[in-house]
Parts: C-alpha cells; sequence; structure tokens
C-alpha cells in the first residue's frame, strides 16, 4: 500500500491532561436529573452535561440547583441549552435561552457550550458578561464529516470567536472519518487548544472509544444502553470496563474487529478481557466497515496493530496483505491480519494474513479425537459448502484426512470439490447412501442455529454413522445435531470451541503471548 503524508504529531506534544469522561442529563424533570447525576458520579464520569433542552421552560429556572447538584456530587459539569436549529429540543426565544445558560455560570457551571452559528458577537457578548465559567464553542454536522481542512478552519474560527474548548461533532459515513476527528483532537491539543472531535454514528465509534489516546478533552458515554444523546455513543459500562479508558494512553496499541454488521460481535469483550488479564497495553473494537478499502488505507495510516476480519470482509483483504499464510491463501479466505509496524515513525510495517478459523476447529476436532495428527487418514464428511466448509475442508485435507463435501446445492459442493480434489454429494445423496460412513460429521450448515433450534442438516440415521460429530454453529451450545449424536453415544465438539480457539489463536499472534483460554471462554459463555 502506498505510503502516506499525514503528519504524525508525537504524545509529548498533547496537552498534558487526562481525556474526561462525560455523560449527557438528558432526564426531563429536575428530581429526575437529579437522579441522573448521582448515577452518572457512581459511574465515575469526571463531568457531566446538563442538557437543559430536554426539561420544559418552567423547569429550566432551577438550573442552580442542578449545577449545585453537579458539585455536590464532585462532577464538573457543562451547561447545553440546544435549540432546535443546531439540533436540539428548545425553540423559544433566544433571550431567555442565553438567560437561563447565564444563570448556570453564575450557579457555578464549570463550562457554557454555545453554538458556532450564534456567531463572534454574541458569544463575545456572552463572554463578557460569565467570568466564572469556560465557553465551549460547538458545532454539529448530521450528515458527514466535511474535509480536514474545513474543520481545521472551523476550529480555528471558533478559537477566534472565544473559545475555551472546541467542540466539532460531525457524523461518520466510514471508519475513516473517526480516524481524521482523532487526528484533529490531536493536532488541536498539540497547540494547546482544548478540543472535543467526535463523530457521531456506529462507523464513529472509534473517534468515542480512542478519545484519551488521541488527546482529546473529553469523550461521552451514555448511562445506559438506551439513553444516548447522541447516535454512536458507547454506555459508560462498556468505556469503563470493557475498552478502560481511564488506562489508554497515547501508546495504546490498537486492534478491533471489521464486519458489517458488528454491533453484537463478542470479540471486543473476549480480546479486551485478555488483555486487561496479562496487562497488555491494548484496546480492542469493533469497526462497522462497508467499503474495505477505506479501512485498510486507514488501518495503514493510523497504524492499527492488528485485527480480525468477519462477514463479508473474509475474502477480501488479502489483496491488502504484504505476507499471506499459505493455506489461508489456499482457502481465499483471511481472518486475521496483524501488523509488523509499530504505532510511531514512518515504517509502515508488513501486513500479515492468516486464517485462524480452520486451525482452531481441527485442533478442536483433533484434541477430542486422540490429539495431534488424529485426523490423518480419516473419512471426514463435512455438510455445506460456503465459507467455512471450504476453511474446514481445506483444514482437514491439510491434516491428511479423506473428505467428502455434502451440500443441499450439489453444483456448489462439486465445484468446490473439484478445486480441493475430494468427493461430492448432495445432502439427499447423504441420506440414502447407507455405505457412506466415517469417522467425523462436521455440520457448517446454518441449518440448527438460534431460533431454528429443533432443525437438523440431517437425520439421526446419518448421525449415527459417525464416530464424532461437530457443529460450527454456537448458538444454541448443543445444537439438535449433537444432541441427536450425543443420544447415540458419539463424541461431540461445540462450534463454541472453534470460536474460542480462533480467538485464542489470534491473541496469540496479536500479542505473542499464550492467550488465557479459560477467561476467553468464561466471557463467551457469559454473552450466549
Ligand atoms: P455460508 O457461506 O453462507 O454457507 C452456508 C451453507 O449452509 C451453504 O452450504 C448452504 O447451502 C447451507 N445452507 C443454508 N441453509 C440451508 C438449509 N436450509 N438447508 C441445507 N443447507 C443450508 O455460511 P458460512 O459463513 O460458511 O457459515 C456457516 C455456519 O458456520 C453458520 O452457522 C456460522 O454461524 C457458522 N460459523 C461458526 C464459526 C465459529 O467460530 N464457530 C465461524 C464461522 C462460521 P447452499 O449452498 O445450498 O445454499
Amino acid at each position: 500500500m502506498a505510503a502516506t503524508n499525514r503528519t504524525v504529531v508525537s504524545a509529548a506534544q498533547a496537552l498534558d491532561e487526562p481525556c474526561l469522561l462525560c455523560t449527557s442529563v438528558t432526564a426531563t424533570t429536575v428530581p429526575d436529573c437529579l437522579v441522573e447525576i448521582v448515577k452518572a458520579a457512581q459511574a465515575g464520569v469526571d463531568i457531566v452535561e446538563l442538557r437543559l433542552d430536554y426539561l420544559s421552560a418552567k423547569d429550566v429556572v432551577n438550573v442552580p440547583q442542578l449545577v449545585q447538584a453537579c458539585a455536590e456530587n464532585k462532577v464538573l459539569c457543562i451547561a447545553t441549552y440546544r435549540p432546535k436549529w443546531e439540533g436540539g429540543r428548545y425553540e423559544g426565544d433566544e433571550e431567555f435561552r442565553l438567560e437561563m445558560l447565564l444563570k448556570a455560570a453564575q450557579a457555578g457551571a464549570s463550562y457554557i457550550d454555545l453554538e458556532y452559528k450564534l456567531g463572534p458577537q454574541a458569544i463575545q457578548e456572552f463572554k463578557s458578561k460569565c467570568s466564572e465559567s469556560q465557553i465551549i464553542v460547538s458545532d454539529h454536522d448530521y450528515d458527514k464529516t466535511p474535509p480536514t481542512s474545513e474543520l481545521e478552519a472551523l476550529a480555528e474560527s471558533m478559537k477566534e470567536y472565544g473559545a475555551d474548548v472546541v467542540k466539532i461533532a460531525t457524523t461518520a459515513t466510514c471508519i475513516k472519518d473517526a480516524f481524521r476527528m482523532l487526528q484533529l483532537a490531536r493536532d488541536k491539543s498539540s497547540t494547546g487548544q482544548r478540543t472535543i472531535a467526535l463523530a457521531m454514528g456506529e462507523e464513529g465509534l472509534p473517534s468515542r472509544l480512542l478519545a484519551p489516546k488521541y488527546g482529546a478533552f473529553l469523550t461521552f458515554g451514555a448511562l445506559a444502553a438506551g439513553s444516548e444523546s447522541a447516535p454512536g455513543q458507547p454506555s459508560l459500562a462498556d468505556m469503563t470496563q470493557v475498552y478502560r479508558l481511564k488506562a489508554q494512553k497515547e501508546d495504546t496499541r490498537v486492534y478491533g474487529v471489521i464486519g458489517d454488521p458488528i454491533k453484537h460481535s463478542m470479540s471486543p469483550v473476549i480480546h479486551n478481557a485478555a488483555f486487561q488479564e496479562l496487562g497488555v497495553d491494548a484496546v480492542y473494537l469493533p469497526f462497522k466497515v462497508t467499503d474495505i478499502d477505506d479501512f485498510m488505507q486507514t488501518f495503514v495510516e493510523y497504524r492499527l496493530s492488528g485485527c480480525s476480519i468477519t462477514i463479508p470482509h473474509k475474502e477480501q483483504v488479502a489483496r491488502f496483505c504484504g505476507v499471506v499464510d499459505e493455506v489461508a491463501g489456499k482457502i481465499g479466505a483471511i481472518n486475521t491480519i496483524v501488523s509488523s509496524g509499530t504505532d510511531k515513525g514512518d515504517d509502515e510495517g508488513v501486513l500479515q494474513a492468516s486464517n485462524t478459523d480452520w486451525v482452531a476447529a481441527i485442533a478442536a476436532i483433533e484434541n477430542k479425537l486422540g490429539g495431534e495428527g488424529s485426523l490423518s487418514g480419516k473419512q471426514v464428511c463435512i455438510l455445506g459448502s460456503g465459507g467455512t466448509a471450504r476453511a474446514l475442508a481445506f483444514g482437514a485435507i491439510e491434516r491428511g484426512a479423506k473428505v467428502t463435501l455434502a451440500n443441499r446445492t450439489l453444483s456448489k459442493a462439486e465445484t468446490l470439490a473439484t478445486e480441493l480434489g475430494c468427493v461430492a454429494k448432495s445432502l439427499g445423496d447423504l441420506e440414502s447412501d447407507k455405505g457412506l460412513t466415517g469417522s467425523v460429521l462436521i455440520n457448517t450448515t446454518s441449518v440448527g442455529m438460534s431460533p431454528n433450534i429443533d432443525a437438523a442438516p440431517v437425520s439421526e440415521d446419518v448421525v449415527s454413522r459417525f464416530s464424532l460429530v461437530f457443529d460450527a454453529i454456537y448458538n444454541p451450545l448443543k445444537t439438535k445435531l449433537l444432541q441427536m449424536a450425543e443420544k447415540n453415544d458419539k463424541m461431540i465438539v461445540s462450534g463454541v470451541e472453534m470460536f474460542i480457539g480462533q480467538a485464542a489463536e489470534q491473541f496469540h499472534q496479536f500479542t505473542g503471548l499464550q492467550p488465557p483460554v479459560e477467561l476467553m471462554r468464561q466471557k463467551v459463555m457469559e454473552r450466549l
């Protein structure tokens, strides 16, 4: 991949202030706001944003009480009275709005948020009346993330308007948008300008979760899932417990999983717990990626250390990698990338690609069957001919097994079997061909996956002809197919072993350390 011209601002140049953890209080009554302030303090936030536009005009006059509650709970506060014209809820006149903000300042609010669109005169006039508070000048783009040159000009202009803190919130349409915002935060804070630079939306998540690494002034989290004040906000619990924002430093290495959809991936929970357990200074994020070119360019430009790859990108990433593991190359699917580069300097490093799916599945089967090498010479029947079947068939052949592929659509099995030099059958053939027996039956179809837990891809008669049954599905843990096998006294291996195994091997590749497999298993089981 071509080298980039981006200037990497060193950590030492950034402001020597920890990034504050903030949550927005969006209750619609004063008593409920007071409850939320207490909850926010208990959740470990440093600063609370009082969203006065969620209150009625009758309630908002009590803003001094809310400011005081923040002080009593030892959290800083921002008073924000967001008008409808800037994406907020307030629809009244400007005079009352600014009067309430002044009231908040006089009550001791640490920061007052004023919209950039108010213009320099109104902002400076307000500032001259309130020496008690610092001014955050903010701007929101609910459609896009403008070009970096425009964002830089906007930040400069905000400063000229009198901003003590610059806040720019945009909308990310790709992962690069999130990293451009992080870079803006780093560049501005390196000049002494406190900066909040956030990209809203799921693609923007890195801008929230990596804010400490990039020297941002603060980052927002939601008090609870469902109480987000902007799209894409993670929960405070995840920010502190899963992503450990308070422990993040400029050198913290960044890993992640790319896919679409990615929201429900268990990988961040597993890998972050493993990093924490072994004291590895690294964080692992979910990246919602639709455009693989954009992501891979971002990966290199922003010196990410490695990533896991899931649907639909496994077949697309090899072309970006300098070294592709031989079996992964033959399979044509990659689920792991590790960069040999570091977070600093001009060396972008070499991207090394591999596939830990097959390694994990084959290891789980061989462990049960009698140890490493036990698949050699064995008859293996694989149900399905999709991506997982392809990886496992290559893996089994690599270990010396004799493979038969059986698929609902015979032509797909035939195409794959021709490539691999093995036998193809239809699922129907399998039912009628009583002579087809073997050691291992592997299911890679989605039949039996939750919610269709009463379905199985083949009959109990077929199951009874094998010694060991492996199901790639891990939800439910014990599929109908595995239940049938158990009933017939066959050995069984759940897909969860493959899932844990592929993550463990990835962790090893990421860190060079022995993975804490039992902890990783525990984290998966908690989520299933
Ligand atoms: P894929 O490429 O879409 O392949 C799906 C396969 O299932 C195809 O062979 C398809 O047959 C077959 N199939 C689908 N519906 C069927 C039905 N009603 N009856 C019979 N066959 C049917 O999917 P994949 O990526 O290989 O994933 C397959 C399974 O593996 C999923 O359940 C996934 O959760 C699991 N998996 C588990 C792990 C793990 O870590 N444990 C990792 C990856 C995948 P046709 O060709 O006839 O359409």
